[in-house]
Parts: C-alpha cells; structure tokens; sequence
C-alpha cells in the first residue's frame, strides 16, 4: 500500500518536472547550501525524502515549498543532477491545482500575481506585480512612500512593457496547463 502511494507522487513530480527524484540518495549537500534554510520548516533533502515517503498532505502544506526562493544553489550542488528547485515548484504547482492554501499566504499571493503578469504582458512588470500583490493583500497604500521615491528615481516604469508575441506565452501556459491535466 506505501509502495502505491509513494510511486504516485514521485511518478507526479517526475512526470511534471522531468527530474528524477528517485535517484536522490540523501547526501544533504542541497541543504548544506541552502540559503534560506534557517526558516524552513522542512530541509530541502527532507523534502526530497519525504516525496519518495509518499507524504503528500505535510509536503503541500509546508512552509519550505513557498520560502524556497528557487536560487538554485541546491541544484547545482546536486551531485545526482536534480533540479531541487525544479521540484520545490512542481510542489508549489500541485498545491495550487489542489486548493491547499500555502502556508505562507503573502508569498502565494506574489506567486500568483508574478505568473499573472507574465501571462498577460509576458514580461513582468513592477507596478503590475507589486499592485496585484497588493490588491489580493488589501495593503493598498503600504509602501506608497517607497514606491514614489523609486518612481521619481526613475526605477519604475508605470507603462508596461510587452513582448512583441504575447500570443505565444499564453500557448506556453495552456499547453502546460494541458500536460499537467
Ligand atoms: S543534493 Fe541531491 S542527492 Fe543529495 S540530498 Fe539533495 S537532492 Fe538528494
Ligand atoms: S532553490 Fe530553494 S531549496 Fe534550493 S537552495 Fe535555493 S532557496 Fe534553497
């Protein structure tokens, strides 16, 4: 019976991120580089364990999967050639399509408001990022002061900026829509 369960999530992930999350053989060097885990919940090794586990609903619910901050160290350092980022965001995608709100509320919101302005403008765009982000927060008028120095500083452009074929990024996104279906 764990056998069952434990071959369907690593088949899940390793059918949507192409990694072979089977050949981890738990040598930690993934965590031993890792920057941001001093705030996981789960080290980034941990999490590969627990995916071969089988253990579904803790991984989803996880704060590790939204703090991870997809830098990539861990996967260069990988000696098994796995992109743990990869699957950091294979598992943040599945919590998504599976309605688990993340743990960490604020990061999902970014995540969701990024992806949003790629697929409209297929670029990102600061204003669009950062007024999505907060329209979903309802921190409206955080951060207002900041904002206006950094558009007098000319940091910020207000008129988005679009790639010249946008119909092109929305295939992307249906198609990837359609392969994980
Ligand atoms: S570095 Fe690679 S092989 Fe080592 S624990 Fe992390 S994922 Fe597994
Ligand atoms: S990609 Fe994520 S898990 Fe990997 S080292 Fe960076 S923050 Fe840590």
């Amino acid at each position: 019976m764990i056998n069952a369960v434990n071959s369907k999530l690593d088949a899940e992930l390793e059918g949507r991120t192409g990694q072979k999350v089977r050949a981890c053989y738990q040598c930690k060097k993934c965590s031993a580089g890792c920057p941001v885990a001093f705030a996981m919940d789960l080290l980034p090794h941990e999490v590969m364990k627990m995916i071969s586990y089988g253990q579904r609903e803790r991984l989803l619910a996880s704060s590790t999967i939204w703090l991870c901050a997809s830098c990539e160290t861990c996967t260069t350092r990988c000696p098994n050639e796995i992109d743990i980022a990869g699957v950091m965001d294979g598992l943040r995608h599945i919590a998504i399509e599976s309605g688990v709100e993340p743990s960490e509320r604020e990061v999902g919101m970014m995540h969701r408001s990024f992806l949003g302005g790629i697929k409209l403008l297929g670029r990102t765009n600061e204003p669009f990022l950062i007024g999505g982000y907060k329209a979903m927060t309802g921190n409206l008028f955080d951060d207002m002061g900041l904002g206006a120095v950094m558009f007098f500083k000319r940091k910020i452009k207000i008129l988005p900026r679009t790639v010249k074929n946008r119909r092109a990024v929305r295939r992307v996104f249906k198609r990837t829509r359609k392969m994980e279906v």
